[in-house]
């Protein structure tokens, strides 16, 4: 697997500061991202996992998390220290939450029938 062996010498020498996407499989190096992997799934949205990681002269946390838009602000599912109490709270919620009536997504608040996203366009 040289692609494989590419990638880890590129994480292990701190050079990969970009992202590989491979199919639905996204790879973030040292950048903003501090080393993650997103993997997109129609169902869930983005699987979201960084493993604890020395970056930039402190230590990540490491963090699990499924998200529709990849951000832990809209996530239905998070653990790991890498993600706060408010958002991992949050996620609790917003799984019991209904979902979408145009996609698969929860809806914006409990009161709402469509996403935010679908609201945007919809102007509701
Ligand atoms: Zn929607």
């Amino acid at each position: 697997m040289k692609v494989l062996d590419k990638i880890w010498d590129y994480l292990e020498t701190g050079r990969f500061s970009e992202h590989i996407t491979i199919g639905r499989l996204t790879i973030y190096g040292f950048n903003a991202m501090h080393v993650a992997v997103n993997f997109w799934t129609k169902k869930w949205g983005y699987v979201c996992f960084h493993p604890p990681m020395y970056c930039f002269g402190k230590w990540w946390p490491w963090y699990f998390y499924v998200s529709k838009s990849a951000t832990p602000w809209e996530a239905t599912y998070a653990i790991g220290p890498g993600v706060d109490n408010h958002a991992k709270e949050m996620a609790r919620v917003r799984r019991k939450w209904p979902l979408c009536s145009k996609c698969m997504a929860h809806v914006e608040s409990p009161g709402s029938k469509v996403c935010w996203r679908h609201s945007k366009i919809d102007g509701e």
